[in-house]
């Protein structure tokens, strides 16, 4: 049974800038007003959510959220090993532990490519709510080997569009990324922006998603928003990302990397915060749109690094290298679109994300034992093999 908000949520041209002290604004005002003509009413009643990838890091923070507010969740994973699967099986174990001999929780492994297996769980679940997290991640490994990007990301987003539509899905969320803006000349990235420039594989693959979710809401009417996420990091984040492999490494008292001279800046985005823009994007049943999902403003690699050591308490030992390629010196989102249309605020500062991610990661590698080893699992080295690695040992066979 649906039941609708009867009120809208609505937040005022005057309320955002007034609750916006000290954050970095977009100076481009004029473009609020048509947001808010589209903003759609709060489906919030009872829902069940496919959740895809929803072993890693975002999708298991999303089910556990869904899972507590009552919804039920289906999730799908094919738990490769683009780093150490005894932390998705973590995230999962977490889950089952939290609603054990819960009948609102399903877990399936496997490809969301694999059509047969994806028929099967459509036509066995119909979840009505899609929130695709499943993807190959990371930009660096996406250069050196681009074909897992393409399975993945573009034909595991078009296998779930495809069956979304046949199933008659009310809503399609799915994560895009601020790598998109890679070729983009500002450094306030407004969804508004042409990023017809990808400069890695990864990015070029969040773009080709964008347009095919597009394509299937323009043919379908399928309901869908893509949301560009801004850096995400937290507690049982990715040990691939800096936010996680400069607290370890910082900790072990191991070198770290900086590449460039440290001027470059990216808008971290806390975990909570992320899961809250995910689930106002799931409740809200935009016809087509285009969100960030960022904190607003950037922090540089020097502060960050000073910050890291200030909260591990440890001075870090840092090598300089150059800049990488397909790397972005600038990111920042313009998230005046998802406030206005979601009521999204990002509420965690950089600071108080890296504080709660120290004593997490102290909690985890005193009392839990956190086994974790980063320097195997940076760059796509510890990956699953590729489809050219696969066909290279078919062949030889
Ligand atoms: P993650 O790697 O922790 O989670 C992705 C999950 O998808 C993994 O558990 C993986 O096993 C699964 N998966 C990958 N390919 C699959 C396939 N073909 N079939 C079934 N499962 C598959 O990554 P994350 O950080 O949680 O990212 C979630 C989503 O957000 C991804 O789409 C990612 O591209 C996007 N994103 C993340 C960030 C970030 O900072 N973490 C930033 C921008 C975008």
């Amino acid at each position: 049974m649906i039941s609708v908000l009867s009120t809208r949520f609505r937040t005022t041209y005057f309320d955002y800038f007034s609750s916006q002290e000290g954050q970095d604004l977009n100076p481009n005002k004029t473009i609020m007003s048509s947001y808010s003509q589209r903003i759609v009413d709060p489906h919030v009643g009872y829902k069940k959510v496919l959740v895809t990838g929803g072993a890693g890091f975002i999708g298991s923070s999303v089910a556990e959220y869904l899972l507590e507010r009552g919804d039920d969740v289906v999730i799908v994973d094919e738990m490769n090993d683009y780093y150490d699967v005894e932390l998705k099986r973590a995230n999962l174990g977490r889950l089952t532990e939290r609603f054990p001999k819960c009948d609102r929780l399903s877990i399936y492994f496997g490809d969301i490519c694999d059509e047969s297996f994806m028929i099967k769980i459509f036509a066995t679940e119909n979840p009505k709510w899609v929130c695709h997290m499943a993807a190959r991640a990371g930009v660096r490994p996406s250069i050196a080997d681009p074909y897992v990007y393409i399975h993945s990301n573009i034909k595991g987003t078009t296998q779930l569009l495809e069956l979304s539509h046949k199933f008659g899905v009310l809503n399609f969320v799915f994560a895009s990324s601020s790598s998109v803006y890679g070729g983009s000349r500002s450094t306030f990235f407004s969804e508004n922006e042409s990023v017809d420039s990808p400069v890695s594989p990864y990015a070029a693959s969040k773009k080709a998603c964008e347009l095919l979710a597009y394509t299937y809401h323009h043919l379908y009417g399928l309901n869908i928003s893509a949301l560009r996420f801004f850096t995400v990091y937290g507690p049982r984040g990715r040990p691939d990302m800096a936010p996680f492999k400069f607290i370890d490494r910082v900790s072990r008292g191991l070198e770290i990397q900086q590449f460039g001279d440290g001027l470059s800046s990216r808008d971290y985005t806390y975990i909570s915060d992320i899961v809250d823009g995910i689930i106002r994007s799931i409740d809200r049943p935009h016809k087509y749109e285009i969100f960030n999902l960022g904190k607003g403003s950037g922090t540089s690699l020097k502060e960050f690094i000073d910050l890291v050591q200030k909260h591990v308490g440890t001075r870090a030992i840092i090598s300089v290298l150059p800049n990488q390629p397909g790397d972005i010196p600038y990111t920042c989102a313009d998230v005046t679109k998802a406030q206005e249309m979601l009521g999204y605020r990002a509420k965690v500062s950089f600071e108080e994300g890296i504080v709660k991610t120290v004593e997490w990661y102290n909690d985890e590698r005193e009392s839990k034992g956190l086994r974790i080893c980063p320097e195997t699992q940076a760059n796509g080295i510890g990956r699953a093999a590729s489809f050219t690695e696969l066909t290279s040992l078919t062949s030889q066979n």
